[in-house]
């Protein structure tokens, strides 16, 4: 036996995908077949699993937020400084500004200090 590491199911396409050995519970995972999708470690009844990770656009700067699959709607989340309602629709995560606020997320704006 020589395993290098350790290797994880990877819920997105089937495969054992390999597993930083420092990565801990919580941590974000990127399998190469599966582009563009994260998977956070996880551990379910002492063993160790991967999670699909959901990535949503802030509706300021378009950047993509890793959320959790089982994040709550009504989560708030804050990005660059603004601060976003989460929203579930048909499935999907979506972001919206809090009421009375404008998506001011600093990543989004125009470099300042001039
Ligand atoms: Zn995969
Ligand atoms: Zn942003």
């Amino acid at each position: 036996m020589s395993l290098e590491g350790r290797h994880l199911f990877c819920p997105g396409c089937g495969t054992d995908i390999p597993v930083p050995r420092d990565a801990r519970p919580g941590d974000l995972i990127e399998c190469e077949s599966c582009a563009g999708v994260l998977f956070r470690l996880v551990e379910e009844g002492g063993r160790e699993a991967l999670r699909l990770v959901q990535r949503v656009s802030c509706p300021a700067c378009g950047e993509r937020i890793p959320v959790g699959d089982d994040t709550p709607e009504g989560t708030i989340l804050c990005h660059g400084g603004a601060s976003f309602r989460l929203r579930k629709e048909f499935g999907a995560f979506a972001l919206e500004p809090r009421d009375g606020e404008r998506p001011l997320c600093r990543a989004a704006a125009p470099k300042a200090g001039e």
